[in-house]
């Protein structure tokens, strides 16, 4: 269990700030593309993104995606926005984060892993020694592929809840 719990929950990835993150000393976001930065059908970035990854860049802290997916499909859907990425993550296992943490020169205990799968992203992020923020999906509808994943998450989760009963999705980090 313990690999699956995330430091955070929150709403969504704009539920993140720069003052939450300067607290916990955070100055890296890796994080995940599909369903948590960009909803999986629909490519076009959003204005809300394209802002919140303005103030990051204006709060010095870098934002890097780490994908399961593809070059192509990767290198496309952040061309406009111009930040980072590993594709090809392999998550669940920690070697695409860790290889981010090694091209980026970065520091674990100042990093984060955010992304929408408790299975994939959140447990890469503790196998690779960094801390996990788990966002709500954008969009509720799923792509067939995740819909196994998606339904052991569903038993997991309730687990969770049954032995965290406070446990809320948060609109700001503690
Ligand atoms: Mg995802």
């Amino acid at each position: 269990m313990a690999f699956f719990k995330p430091d955070w929950l929150l709403t969504s990835i704009y539920a993140l700030q720069p003052i939450d993150l300067k607290r916990h000393q955070i100055n890296t976001i890796l994080t995940d593309l599909d369903n948590t930065l960009i909803a999986w059908h629909e490519p076009q970035s959003s204005q809300q993104l394209r802002q919140w990854l303005d103030l990051m860049a204006q709060s010095q802290i870098q934002v890097i995606v780490v994908s399961n997916n593809n070059q192509r499909r990767v290198a496309r859907a952040v061309a406009d926005l111009q930040i980072p990425f590993i594709h090809g993550a392999k998550k669940p296992l920690p070697f695409g984060i860790k290889q981010a943490l090694k091209k980026f020169h970065l520091n674990p205990d100042q990093t984060i892993m955010v992304g929408d799968q408790l299975l994939t992203d959140i447990q890469a992020g503790h196998l690779a020694g960094v801390r996990t923020v788990m966002v709500k999906p954008l969009v509720e509808t799923d792509s067939r592929i995740t819909h196994f994943s998606r339904f052991m998450e569903g038993i997991i989760m309730k687990q969770y809840y049954r032995k965290n009963p406070n446990l809320q999705w948060q609109e700001k980090m503690n």
